[in-house]
């Protein structure tokens, strides 16, 4: 069976480890999160990076610093997972989502114009596949209706929009080192706080209980206590050195990761050529980070027997998001901007996922191809 995720080991993690134990720092915020920080503020320019436990954390502090509450309106595609609404809806705010474009399957900038109003407070961009959402088009219209621009990045490390780093173009952006993402911690992730004015002071707060613990341990007050609204958000030291040992290995996983996604790129061109399956489209003014390769098969009913054959032949192939607009806690705390998402309806139902991690090698992806070729040749035969 091809695997459709392996976790990947860069070797040191447990050499980071132990080294944690050994400094009997535990907790968060010691010397591998430093690192770790570091690190993601050199690479992405971000004017702060705060290690989080997850993504769904550094999307809760986005919204705790936003400010939002009940009767808010956050702007936001369906097709995304259930954390990018999730955190809006605990503050008591609604979704109000947006079509996506058939091309990114991004939110459609286009639209977003028309599903702003009087109560919308954010527009959350979600970088699908880690290929960039038209930040320009958004950054214009999060400044002209005075409302702040939010980056659901988890996917997208690595990734640029016109030669800069997604999750540090909107006011803030969440990263994810979940297993299933490029760099890992297990569970993990990071807020980036594009400047440092007071949005910067506050996420700390946040992190730490609302806490100003973070002052507190640079000697800038001498006793920390509670200050404003916040919860736990840190993770342990023991996640950041597994993660230090990837992040150090960065650029060696992305080049990897695109070798892999060009060899499926070139291998479905015959398919795609023929309109059988449409291949992901990457514009000419962003790179990506190959988080994902999926295809898009011709109908809803075809991918249902794709991907059962492809089972059958050993190939671990997945569908993604059920639209958050049709699960029940999308109707009961959502809203679909003009009645109806057609888009994002039909091309969540025909989408693939096909196996990516770093133990593919040409053998693999050739069976993969040759195994979706005889999938669709056996639809197309019956
Ligand atoms: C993975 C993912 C998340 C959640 O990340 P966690 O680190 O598991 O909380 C949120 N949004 C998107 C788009 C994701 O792909």
């Amino acid at each position: 069976m091809i695997q459709f995720n392996k976790p990947h080991e860069t070797g040191d993690e447990l050499r980071y480890i132990t080294e944690a134990i050994a400094a009997a720092h535990l907790s968060g915020d010691g010397r591998f999160t430093r690192l770790a920080q570091e690190w993601l503020e050199r690479e992405t320019r971000a004017a702060r990076a705060l290690l989080t436990h997850s993504c769904t954390a550094a999307l809760e502090m986005s919204a705790l610093l936003a400010g939002v509450g009940v009767g808010d309106e956050i702007i936001m595609p369906s097709y995304t997972f259930v954390s990018t609404a999730n955190a809006f809806v605990l503050r008591g705010a609604k979704p109000v989502f947006v079509d996506i474009r058939p091309d990114t399957l991004n939110l459609d900038e286009r639209q977003v114009a028309d599903a702003i109003g009087p109560r919308t407070r954010a527009i959350v961009a979600v970088h699908y596949a880690g290929v960039a959402c038209e930040m320009d088009a958004l950054s214009d219209l999060a400044r002209k209706h005075g409302v702040l621009l939010i980056e659901d990045a988890a996917q997208a490390l690595g990734s640029t929009y016109r030669n800069a780093p997604l999750g540090t173009i909107g006011d803030f952006g969440a990263l994810s080192f979940h297993e299933t993402k490029n760099v890992i911690s297990g569970e993990g992730g990071a807020l980036l706080v594009r400047d440092d004015g007071n949005f910067l002071e506050r996420a700390e707060i946040i992190r730490e209980k609302g806490t100003n613990r973070t002052n507190f341990l640079r000697g800038r007050v001498d006793k920390y206590r509670w200050v404003d609204l916040g919860s736990s958000y840190l993770p342990s030291e023991i996640v950041a050195a597994f993660l230090w040992a990837q992040l150090q290995h960065a650029d060696e996983l992305l080049k990897r990761r695109l070798a892999i996604w060009a060899g499926y790129h070139e291998r479905f061109g015959a398919l795609a050529a023929a309109g059988v399956v449409q291949r992901p489209t990457i514009p000419a003014h962003v790179t990506h980070n190959a988080h994902m390769y999926y295809l898009l098969l011709q109908t809803a009913h075809e991918r249902e027997s794709v991907l059962s054959t492809l089972r059958e032949l050993g190939v671990h192939a997945l569908f993604h998001y059920v639209p958050l607009h049709s699960a029940p806690a999308g109707l009961r705390y959502g809203r679909v901007h003009g009645g109806a998402l057609p888009l994002t309806d039909d091309l969540s139902a025909r989408l693939i996922r096909l196996p990516m991690h770093y133990d593919l090698g040409p053998a693999e992806l050739d069976a993969v191809a040759a195994a979706v070729g005889a999938a669709v040749g056996k639809r197309v035969a019956a």
